[in-house]
């Protein structure tokens, strides 16, 4: 028994002189149980830096000597961003060949996908019909005018979605699409997607555009459960494609000080084990084969993803904010 416990003493001490860094935009609730996991099972400690804003920025600064080994993040804007700016590597690994499809890595292995999330329609219980919603297209439609809210038009995602628009029907039918939606909107664009579901349990609006995991936000919030529960998901798709998603997402930094150890969490977040954890604690969906989304995200509905390249999305990002302010969206 003693000579067990030392074995396994031994065993485990090299290893936790080991640790890795990460730099985040997730949220720390969202990681740690992820960390703890991956820390638990190989003695790597993970010490993660949040950051709101300015990572490529902080990356550059840093250069060779950045103590960055892993960067997360989410949507394909801010992981491009990180390849454009060339503070990444690219990686190999068949682990994660294995666990994450080809549309959702980039070139090269220089990010790996590890969720994905649909933006989709939160559309009022009580005063929007079975079959209302249908398209992204109709969200132009005179139908809805007065009916829509939505964050601001340069968010992230909303840009996303746009890009997409752009890949379906190029410039001239997005302009025509994004007046026709604007001239829809219930009220200037403003707050985040939870305050759009908010202003439809208050009645000043009966859908609006929002990411699926909010909905599991909201229910976690004793607060916002009765707006979650005013309205329900509703899947829209593009007239010949599927439904808009994003994902969340990891890179190796170019510096990556600890590159082993850091390959080996990369490697984890795609395991079925860390899949498990983001599908239950954020309500996304996970990516490796045999992982399953949540019941609670499995009761909102089966959909089909939109096919469009992510990083097609990223390129014709420019060209989508123009767009935006073109228009003025947000005004
Ligand atoms: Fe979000």
């Amino acid at each position: 028994m003693l000579r067990t416990t030392l074995a396994l003493t031994l065993a485990a001490a090299p290893a936790l002189a080991d640790e890795i860094n990460v730099y985040s935009y997730r949220q720390p609730e969202l990681i740690a149980p992820l960390t703890e996991a991956f820390t638990e099972e190989t003695g790597i400690e993970v010490n993660v830096a949040f950051l709101n804003k300015g990572m490529v920025e902080r990356l550059q600064a840093e250069g060779d000597r950045s103590p960055a080994d892993v960067v997360l993040t989410v949507d394909i804007a801010r992981l491009n961003e990180l390849v454009e700016a060339g503070v990444t590597q690219p990686l190999s690994s068949q682990v994660l060949t294995d666990s994450v499809p080809a549309a959702l890595h980039g070139p090269d292995g220089q990010w790996w996908g590890v969720t994905t999330r649909a933006r989709i329609v939160y559309a009022s219980k009580e005063r929007v019909a079975d079959g209302e919603v249908t398209t992204y297209e109709d969200l132009a439609d005179p139908k809805w005018k007065g009916r829509i809210c939505t964050r601001s038009g340069t968010h992230d995602y909303n840009v996303a979605l746009v890009a997409a628009m752009l890949h379906h029907h190029g410039e001239d039918y997005t302009r025509t699409w994004l007046e026709g939606l604007k001239a829809n909107l219930a009220r200037k664009p403003e707050g985040n997607d939870r305050a759009q579901v908010k202003a439809i349990w208050a009645g000043e609006c009966d859908i609006s555009l929002g990411n699926t995991y909010y909905m599991g936000a909201m229910l976690a919030d004793p607060e916002q459960v009765p707006w979650a529960e005013s309205v329900r998901i509703e899947f829209p798709t593009f007239e010949n494609g599927g439904t808009h998603i994003n994902l969340s997402g990891v890179a190796l930094t170019k510096a990556a000080p600890n590159k082993e150890n850091a390959v080996k969490f990369i490697e984890f977040l795609a395991s079925s084990q860390a899949q498990e954890i983001y599908a239950e604690k954020n309500n996304e969906y996970p990516v490796a084969p045999g992982t399953e989304p949540s019941d609670l995200v499995r009761s909102w509905g089966e959909f089909t993803p939109d096919d469009t390249d992510l990083v097609d999305i990223a390129k014709l990002r420019p060209a989508a904010i123009k767009l935006i302010e073109e228009v003025d969206f947000d005004g």
